[in-house]
């Protein structure tokens, strides 16, 4: 096991509210936010970059993105953004794959 923050969230460790579960993903508020809704979608198995993805994990990047527009319908979201960085020249800082879920709605 790498020592990886989101492995960590995402098997409870950290004590982290999950606004979504299920036996492959979380989703959790990030810490610091950029829009008025920001969470984060992360499976609970760790890849580290949508660079480093194969096949066999094609059923848990959908459900990934699944899990995004069931929680924004959830919050009521009425638009919102799906965004992932993907390597370091890419902008990405956490090399866990996520799946950013950005709003310029609140959350109620
Ligand atoms: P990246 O640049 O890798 O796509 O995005 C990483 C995101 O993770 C950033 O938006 C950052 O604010 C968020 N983040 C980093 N560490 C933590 C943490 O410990 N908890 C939470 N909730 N979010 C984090
Ligand atoms: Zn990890």
């Amino acid at each position: 096991m790498p020592d990886c923050i989101f492995c960590k969230i995402s098997a409870g460790e950290l004590g982290t509210e999950f606004l979504y579960e299920d036996e492959d993903l979380v989703i959790f508020k990030d810490i610091n936010p950029k829009a008025v809704t920001h969470l984060l979608a992360v499976p609970k198995k760790h890849i580290a970059s949508i660079a480093e993805m194969e096949d066999s994990h094609t059923h848990l990047i959908g459900k990934l993105f699944l899990a995004c527009k069931k929680i924004a319908d959830k919050l009521g979201l009425k638009g919102y953004n799906l965004h992932v960085n993907v390597g370091k020249e890419g902008g990405q800082e956490i090399f866990h794959i996520h799946v950013h879920l950005l709003s310029k709605f609140s959350q109620n």
